[in-house]
């Protein structure tokens, strides 16, 4: 398979493909090929794409709600139609396994056609004035506009439907975009212009800037004329935005170090099928990746032993050809960090029972079993295909484990109980809980977001629409 585009690509800024004073040299995680020369804006570009933002904040609230739906809907057929070259795009950029690369591409199409029907429904309510002393004679309701320019930010783990769960709802709600996409995986935001375009967006509504985010999203998250700034990405740069965006309206996707319960079950195979799709996916550079696996100590034995089993079976190799399960990380540097924190852990005495070596940019499927709670390794974000599993006695000392972090954006829980089910739901302090299953599950209608630091806001089309609107109400005396 070949990319069959340009390999010298534009900014898109006013509608316009516009070429930019420096460009940088694209290559692939995998095998460190060329991909493509891509712009690397700087300060007067990004002015460019404001200003055309501003622009298109205004195009974007002329327009009625049908006719952003049909956009969406448009860009949900087009992506529908490419969605091989799409799918080949990420192998390529991010080393994304062909089938899993596939599956985002079917999950993208169904957020921008969750998006064309939201578009429909955004409305506000009537308010009984009348319910107040002196509110009687008055009539009240509320309606809910756009904000204007949003500044997306985005990661590379997921380039197209991370990139539509911004777009989605931000043109559902008539709102502008300036967007900057992560420097490893420009091509698909690139793309997902192309067919934007295609389907009649107005000019100025979506805007990408493609380079450093420290320089583009300094910019962006400081420019007055943004009213909200929506990211997803890293703790560390997600902080540093709230401390910059004063005022402005923000939304943070940020990590986790999910855990999975395994505290009962009438079917461990499926079970271990789940939390090996789960931990292994994208090898583990999901937010949502289970990276830490508490069993009941009766099951934890067989449990171990099955998902080795399991694990052994996952096919390593080049992210373009149909057997891959796992491919390349996102970039060596990445990977090292991994084999240092799977060095911490067996120094402390913890087993490396399956996995822990690093070849180039590859990372083996690892499983550690006797961690601390204290190990990188379990504590921090791994983003890596690692998973602990530690045993445990009872279900109420597990949640205060699964608690002990400084992340909480989704748990899962395997019980045969409906009283346990319910006493983790109460307990967990997690944005999702996933009763019997892992905490990896999400549909993209779905609310979505984390507390602690997995960040603030939700996500979901309804519900970024509700963060990407403002709320006016109005009143008539009669
Ligand atoms: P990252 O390093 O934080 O980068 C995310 C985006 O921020 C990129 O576009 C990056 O640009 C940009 N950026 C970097 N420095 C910036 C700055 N100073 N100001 C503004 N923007 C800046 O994250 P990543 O490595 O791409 O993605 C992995 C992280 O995303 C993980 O922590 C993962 O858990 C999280 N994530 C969360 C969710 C969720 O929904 N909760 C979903 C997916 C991923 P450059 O690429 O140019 O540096």
């Amino acid at each position: 398979m070949m990319l069959k585009q340009s390999s010298k690509k534009n900014l898109f800024i006013n509608g316009k493909w516009q070429e930019a004073g420096d460009y940088y040299q694209l290559t692939s995680p995998y095998n460190g090929k060329f991909l493509a020369s891509v712009p690397l804006a700087n300060k007067r570009e990004v002015e460019d794409a404001l200003a055309s933002a501003e622009i298109g904040a205004m195009k974007m609230k002329e327009l009625t709600s049908l006719e952003r739906s049909n956009v969406l809907e448009r860009v949900s057929k087009l992506f529908e139609e490419r969605s091989e070259e799409a799918a080949e795009i990420l192998a390529l950029e991010c080393a994304k396994p062909i089938k899993a690369a596939r599956a985002e591409i079917a999950r993208t199409i169904e957020t921008y056609k969750f998006a064309s029907e939201e578009a429909k429904r955004i409305h506000g309510e009537t308010i009984p004035m009348d319910a107040a002393k002196s509110g009687k004679g008055r009539f009240a309701y509320t309606i809910r506009e756009p904000l204007g320019v949003i500044a997306a930010i985005t990661p590379f783990n997921f380039p197209f439907n991370l990139v539509a769960h911004k777009l989605g709802p931000a043109f559902a709600a008539g709102n502008s975009i300036v967007l900057k996409p992560a420097n490893q995986t420009p091509l698909s935001t690139l793309f997902t212009a192309e067919l934007f375009e295609q389907a009649g967006l107005p000019d100025g509504a979506l805007n990408v800037v493609t380079g450093r985010g420290s320089v583009i999203g300094d910019q962006l998250v400081r420019d007055p004329r943004v009213k909200m700034v929506t990211f997803t990405g890293s703790v560390e740069v997600g902080l540093g935005i709230k401390e910059k965006a004063g005022l402005k309206k923000i939304t943070l996707e940020l990590g986790s170090n999910s855990a999975v319960i395994i505290d009962g079950t009438d079917d461990l195979d499926a079970v271990v099928d789940r939390c090996v799709e789960g931990a292994y996916a994208f090898s583990g550079q999901v937010c949502i990746s289970v990276q830490r696996i508490y069993v009941q100590e009766e099951l934890y034995e067989t449990f171990v032993e099955r998902f080795a089993e399991k694990v052994k079976q996952l096919v390593i190799g080049d992210p373009l050809s149909e057997g891959t399960d796992l491919s390349a990380m996102i970039n060596e540097t990445e990977a090292e960090r991994v084999e240092r924190w799977i060095e911490e852990a067996a120094e402390s005495g913890a087993n490396i029972t399956l996995g822990g070596k690093r070849i180039g940019a590859i990372f083996e499927p690892t499983i550690i079993t006797g961690a601390s709670s204290t190990l990188s390794i379990s504590c921090k974000e791994a983003f890596a295909p690692v998973v602990t599993i530690t045993p445990y006695d009872f279900l109420k000392d597990v949640v205060t484990c699964v608690n002990d972090s400084q992340y909480g954006l989704q748990a899962g829980v395997y019980t045969t109980s409906i009283h346990k089910a319910f006493d983790a739901i109460a307990a967990l302090q997690v944005g999702g809980v996933m009763v019997n299953d892992v905490p990896t599950f999400r549909v993209d209608h779905m609310p979505y977001g984390g507390v602690k630091n997995s960040g603030t806001g939700r996500e979901g089309i309804k519900y970024s629409i509700e963060e990407m609107t403002e709320l006016k109400l109005v009143t008539i005396k009669f």
